[in-house]
């Protein structure tokens, strides 16, 4: 039934679960447990990056879990990103390669762009993860631009591809302009978009756009403004909470589900991945639930709330980067 599939189609062959474990702003400290809890729960997906500071910790929990004969690696599906200091092709390999070493794999499933920004190359023995800015005072905003065309960094992942350091490659928040100049010198396809997109950001045209050519979504930040909460960034904190909107509430409670099962299910019943995070046994396994289904009526109901509200921009946290119009 595929009504009910788990996973999504690749345009290059492989199948994506349809959700999966995000490691954002998982504590080093617990990520291996958290991972391994995970798994046990079910999970096969991890989305992890450079910039979450926690993929040795991730992998051990990984290890741990084969080990025990709970999962085998070719059961999991395993997403990384390159970050924006390691866009110059000389950089691209070697940062996968100590990626993978950090993670105890021989390959990722899927490695992604995670910004389409260039910046000024950081050596990881003076700081790693880099973030945005490459400095260890934390009060400094402060950014430096590469002068490296996207071009050059999207053969670098191809030769990836190639050379099996990963099986299928990808883009983060790239916008249709970008993604169509990639189309014209790609020899691989971006196989999935990972983008913003939750009722207030719903991005209709560049979803449209991306689906069109292939490219299978995924969502981050599902729950809206709780993430941005969560990261305890005040300008959002007054916003109207998804879980608690009186519409999400209403359908929720219609199909006996909890209102985070409704804007997870509100994406994946579109084909869109999504990759929550709770360390909450029991909302591990509501996020994981997509054996329902929700009205058109109220899939569209629910994209109206549309307001073009976007919370994960570096702008935000105060860096001086206008990756977004
Ligand atoms: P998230 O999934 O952590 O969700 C936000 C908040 O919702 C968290 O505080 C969590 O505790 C809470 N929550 C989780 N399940 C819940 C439930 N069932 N009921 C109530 N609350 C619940 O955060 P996110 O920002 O949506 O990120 C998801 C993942 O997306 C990240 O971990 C990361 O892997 C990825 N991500 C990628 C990018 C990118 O630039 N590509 C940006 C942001 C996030």
């Amino acid at each position: 039934n595929t009504m009910f599939s788990n996973f999504i189609q690749l345009s290059d062959g492989n199948e994506m679960p349809l959700t999966g474990y995000g490691l954002w702003d998982v504590d080093a400290a617990i990520c291996a447990d958290q991972v391994y809890a995970a798994i046990k729960e079910g999970y096969r997906c991890f989305d992890g990056a450079c910039d979450y500071g926690n993929e040795m910790e991730a992998g051990l929990g990984i290890a741990r879990a084969i080990q025990d004969g709970l999962v085998q690696r070719k059961e999991l599906f395993i997403v990384s990103k390159l970050w924006c200091t390691f866009h110059d092709p000389e950089h691209v390999k070697t940062i996968a390669q100590r990626q993978l070493s950090d993670w105890g794999l021989e390959y990722f499933n899927l490695y992604l762009i995670h910004f389409p920004v260039a910046l000024e190359y950081v050596d990881p023995s003076k700081s790693y993860p880099p973030g945005w800015a490459a400095s260890s005072d934390p009060n400094v905003k402060d950014v430096t631009f590469a002068h490296i065309p996207m071009h050059k960094t999207w053969a670098a992942m191809e030769n990836l591809v190639e050379q099996g350091l990963t099986r299928s490659i990808g883009i983060s928040n790239f916008d249709t302009q970008l993604i169509n100049d990639l189309f014209s010198y790609a020899r691989i396809s971006p196989a999935v978009l990972q983008i913003e997109h939750h009722p207030y950001l719903t991005q209709p045209r560049l979803v449209n756009y991306a689906q069109a050519r292939g490219i299978a979504i995924t969502a981050y930040c599902s729950f809206g403004p709780q993430s941005a909460v969560a990261a305890k960034l005040a300008n959002v904190s007054k916003l109207d909470s998804l879980l608690d909107h009186q519409l999400i509430k209403k359908i929720s409670s219609d199909h006996d589900k909890s209102p985070s099962q409704v804007l997870l299910r509100w994406a994946t019943q579109r084909g869109i991945a999504v990759i929550p995070k709770s360390k909450n046994l029991e909302r591990m396994r509501q996020n994981m639930d997509m054996q329902w289904n929700l009205e058109d009526s109220e899939i569209e109901a629910i994209s109206d709330l549309n307001q073009g509200l976007r919370l994960n921009d570096p702008v935000l946290h105060g860096f001086n980067v206008p990756v977004f119009s």
